[in-house]
């Protein structure tokens, strides 16, 4: 799969990479400053997006720096990088780590254990093995259901017409707080084709917040990269996550995170 920039000087290829503490403190005060303008434009309130920094693949090293430069939170596509990581900078207090990928009910425990926050909710069976290992625990955990917006067979999520009814399911798990939806745009140089996956994910949440008892909860809509966050602000995203205008560009191909399902299962 291509990744063209979907939003002209956001070309992903050219983010150099941040070696530094004061190259970090530079990138996320260029991606601050980037939300900002696109909330100017779309006149919101910039308080009301929230920026997470996506490190997969990044070092341990680096992803010190990053934090301290600001960052607070963390991303992570895999499960096992992210308890890796978690492992590795345990002494950093009060870190707290998302998971943005697909998830295996075999590795489910391990969300349980590690993430605040997991984005990735596309299946009942492991909505359940989340509980199931929560209430274990005596957690909670905030989850987004993720939603294939694009339509493309190589990404993972609901389809749109599914997604009332799974989240009225979702109601049997009392472990899992349902914030709201995340997406991933199709990777595509035509804007009006990105936009128009962040728009559906926006007619969704309405419909969630006005036929669904405690939809006025889901509000949070996880949406936007590093290519594509200005568009996705435009259209209510509360939640952008940003790996490489923060990193540096990555080597490893995107498909590699989500590839197609019949090949992963
Ligand atoms: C890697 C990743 C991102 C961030 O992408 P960048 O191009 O690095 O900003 C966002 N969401 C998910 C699910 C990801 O895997």
């Amino acid at each position: 799969m291509t990744d063209f920039p979907a939003h002209p000087g956001a070309c992903p290829s050219t983010y150099p990479q941040a070696l530094t503490v004061d190259d970090f403190r530079r990138n996320l005060a260029r991606v601050r400053q980037r939300i900002e303008q696109a909330c100017v434009r779309s006149g919101r309130d910039p308080a009301t997006v929230r920026l997470l920094p996506v490190s997969k693949t990044v070092d341990c090293a680096r992803v010190r720096l990053s934090c301290q430069a600001g960052c607070r939170e963390l991303g992570e596509n895999k499960v096992q990088e992210a308890y890796r990581k978690w492992q590795a900078l345990s002494d950093l207090p009060d870190l707290r780590w998302s998971v943005i990928g697909h998830l295996q009910t075999n590795k489910a425990h391990l969300v349980a254990r590690l993430a605040h926050e997991f984005q990735a909710l596309d299946s009942l069976r492991l909505a359940e093995v989340l509980e199931r290992r929560l209430q274990l625990l005596g957690r909670g955990l905030d989850v987004f259901v993720q939603v294939n917006t694009s339509g493309e067979a190589s990404k993972y999520g609901l389809p749109p017409a599914e997604v009332i009814r799974f989240v009225r399911e979702l109601a049997v798990y009392p472990a899992l707080r349902v914030r709201g939806l995340m997406t991933l745009a199709v990777f595509s140089p035509d804007r009006a084709r990105v936009r128009q996956c962040f728009v559906l994910l926006r007619q969704l949440r309405e419909q969630l917040c006005q036929e669904l008892a405690g939809g006025a909860q889901m509000t949070q809509l996880s949406m936007g990269m590093s290519g594509d966050m200005e568009l996705a602000i435009e259209e209510g995203a509360t939640v952008v996550r940003v790996g490489q205008a923060i990193y540096g560009a990555r080597a490893l191909p995107d498909s590699h995170f989500w590839p197609a399902p019949a090949s992963h299962g």
